[in-house]
């Protein structure tokens, strides 16, 4: 289990987050949206330590780890936590230079120290996983921007994280390839993959989530089930944001 607790987080004198208070249970998927700017991205990246929050606490399975002003978090306890975590970022941040299955490699050598047999076998039936089979000796500049999701989406499972963060991860995408990487998704929710997802799009975020959580100005709105906080809120900010969007 992932449990957040009065999470605060400020860029000097900017308060993006302002007491954020979360779990997500194993084998479910968190959903978060909100207007832009309302601290989305931030909290994500509080998950893996990208950003070190100011005050509160995070938990993941039979680690804590508390922030405070000023105090920093130990390097070893960042790396454990990382290697316990996937990333997928709106711009996929492939490797260039290497292939996909290079990149879906390299870090169950480098950080796993898998041989480099195993971490092939592994790439390889990843990539079949994403649709991508034909594809391992492409090199990213060879390959959509879809294609390219879905090798960042195989390379962050390779290591094989408790729990996978989307950053809005179609968002950099041409319409016509937001559908192939929403569906590799859905596929790794339906066989109980944990993930936090930050996303725009709300007939997925209904389709995928478990709980959605909506953000405005640093704090939560709203938090349930996704009918719950897309149907039936009455919070008139998060109704000003649904009827925006929708
Ligand atoms: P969202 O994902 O909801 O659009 P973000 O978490 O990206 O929101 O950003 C929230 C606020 O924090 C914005 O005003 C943004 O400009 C600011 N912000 C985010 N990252 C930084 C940073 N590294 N330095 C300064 N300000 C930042």
């Amino acid at each position: 289990m992932i449990e957040i607790r009065d999470l605060h987080k400020s860029f000097g004198p900017l308060q993006v987050l302002k007491g954020v208070s979360l779990t997500v249970e194993p084998g479910k998927v968190l959903v978060i949206i909100g207007p832009s700017g309302s601290g989305k991205t931030t909290l994500l990246r509080c998950f893996n330590l990208l950003e070190q929050p100011d005050r509160g606490s995070l938990t993941l399975g039979d680690m804590k780890l508390e922030f405070t002003a000023g105090g920093k978090i130990p390097q070893r306890s960042v790396l454990a936590l990382r290697q316990r975590t996937g990333m997928v970022f709106q711009s996929y941040n492939l490797f260039p230079h290497m292939t996909a299955l290079g990149n879906v490699m390299e870090g169950q050598v480098t950080v796993q120290k898998r041989s480099k047999e195993e971490a092939r076998k592994r790439a390889v039936e990843l990539l079949t996983k994403v649709g991508l089979a034909d594809k391992a000796d492409a090199y990213p500049h060879q390959l959509s921007g879809g294609q390219q999701q879905r090798v960042a989406i195989a390379r962050a499972m390779a290591v094989e994280p408790e729990v996978l963060l989307f950053d809005e991860p179609t968002s950099a995408l041409d319409p016509e390839l937001v559908g192939e990487v929403l569906k590799v998704i859905k596929q790794l929710a339906s066989e109980g993959m944990t993930m936090v997802i930050v996303t725009h799009e709300m007939k997925f975020a209904a389709d995928v989530a478990d709980q959605i959580i909506l953000m405005d100005g640093g704090v939560i709105l709203e938090q349930g089930r996704p009918e719950q906080v897309l149907e039936h809120t009455t919070n008139p900010r998060a109704l000003q944001f649904l009827n925006r969007i929708s």
